[in-house]
């Protein structure tokens, strides 16, 4: 592995003063002074009133969902995420996407894709009823999407509409900060602001968040769930304390909670957040010189690449993304992530494969680890295989795994099809699982 962009989760590199700071574990099993430190950075950035914390986000993504959700809800989202989707299906729910149609669209320029369809969610409320619908699931730059960010105007209107029909909004604030800088680059009457502030502000909307620490907050592992309702705060509190541990440290380290809290600080640092955004639109200025299809506008943690286009001589059925991510691997030593039908996953109630609008492969950049000579590197070796798509050839699916199946799935190279056979429809791959 040459230069590794799978994931920018638990991948950042840790400051000097987070290492100091895990210095400073205090190991208590109830009551550790680390996680007082943690409760008041979440307090003073994202502003909520009651901080349970979790292994990584996907705990309170768990949490969360058990507790608010009931077998037959609809859980309307702005695109889904794998592991969102996954718990509110385990729970019984319905994921229902809401997301403006431009955010399917790769070649779409609106500034804000991840705002939510304000009339696809006044219809869904008028379908469902509000008995059904536990919460609006509100992403802040959508990983999916290509990390793409809702506009402040969109998140205060999408809220005030839940709330007149007493419905919660719980923010998925994974990439949050990431969102703020785009608001402040691209919203009206931000410019002047702080990222702090408007981070603040987003919050404010909203009734509650998930959190994966592993992604804005520059720590290796960690995240939590943040809710405004004591009532339900207090049954986090108790559930927590089945699946992660005690609600005073949910599965960390006293540690890792003193990283999380000195990284979410410098996690709005405006020095911090311009060089790592800065650094995706340097890769992704290189290939669009190049005539490369990319998810437009560059997003937040990476650039995404659209395999479909890339590559169009493979159908859906050998997952282009897939097939693109292992000849770039093969190439270069460039580790990349693939986000299209193999992450989709398969209909729930059907078994058929989703084969999603977006057929991507994702670039993902940690942060405080690599330098621009390495996007040269990357972009160098993407461009090359651009220019010979004939180098890159389909995948079938030998093994997939029940869960997530894109995480363990296993793969064989399939012979270049010839054009004639491009039907792009896509055809159901058999499950190999036991
Ligand atoms: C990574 C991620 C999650 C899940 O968090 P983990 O820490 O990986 O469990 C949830 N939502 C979004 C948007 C993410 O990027």
């Amino acid at each position: 592995m040459y230069i590794d962009l799978l994931t920018d989760s638990g991948t950042s590199a840790m400051s000097d003063r987070q290492w100091a700071g895990m210095m400073l574990g205090d190991e208590a099993y109830a009551g550790s002074r680390n996680y007082y430190n943690l409760e008041a950075a979440v307090h003073e950035h994202y502003g909520y009133k009651h901080l349970i914390p979790t292994h990584q986000g996907r705990g309170a993504e768990h949490l969360l969902s058990q507790l608010c959700i009931k077998p037959g809800d609809s859980v309307p989202g702005n695109m889904y995420f794998t592991t969102t989707r996954h718990h509110q299906e385990a729970a019984g729910g319905a994921f229902v996407d809401v997301i403006i149609d431009e955010a399917h669209d790769p070649a779409s320029e609106h500034p804000f894709k991840g705002n939510v369809d304000l009339d696809k969610m006044r219809r869904l409320i008028e379908e469902v009823g509000t008995v059904r619908f536990p919460y609006l699931s509100l992403e802040t730059n959508v990983n999916m999407a290509g990390g793409q960010p809702s506009s402040m105007e969109n998140i205060r209107d999408v809220c005030a509409l839940c709330h007149e029909h007493g419905i919660p909004v719980y923010l998925d604030a994974t990439r949050a900060i990431e969102n703020a800088w785009f608001i402040k680059q691209r919203e009206p009457g931000f410019a002047d602001r702080s990222i702090k502030s408007i981070l603040l502000e987003i919050c404010s909307h909203t009734d509650g968040c998930t959190m994966s620490a592993k992604k804005d907050s520059l720590v290796n592992i960690g995240g939590f769930l943040a809710v405004n309702d004591d009532g339900l705060a207090e049954r986090a509190r108790n559930l927590v304390v089945v699946y992660e541990g005690l609600h005073t440290y949910g599965g960390l380290a006293g540690r890792d909670m003193e990283a999380m809290a000195i990284g979410i600080a410098e996690s709005v640092q405006e020095d911090h957040i311009r060089a790592r955004i800065g650094q995706v639109e340097y890769l992704g200025e290189q290939l669009l010189e190049a005539g490369v299809p990319i998810v437009r506008p560059i997003g937040g943690h990476g650039i995404f690449v659209d395999a479909a286009r890339f590559l169009p001589h493979i159908p859906r059925a050998h997952f282009p993304a897939q097939s693109l991510a292992a000849a770039l691997y093969v190439d270069s030593g460039v580790r990349s992530m693939e986000r299209g039908g193999v992450s989709a996953g398969r209909d729930p109630k059907t078994g058929e494969n989703f084969f999603p609008s977006l057929e991507l492969i994702r670039l993902t950049i940690p942060r405080r680890v690599y330098t621009q000579a390495h996007m040269d590197v990357v972009a160098e070796s993407v461009i090359e295989l651009y220019q010979h798509p004939d180098r890159v050839n389909g995948l079938e699916m030998i093994y997939e795994s029940e869960h997530l199946r894109f995480f363990q799935a296993r793969f064989r190279s399939v012979a270049p099809v010839t054009v004639g056979d491009v039907s792009g429809a896509p055809t159901a791959v058999k499950q190999t699982q036991s």
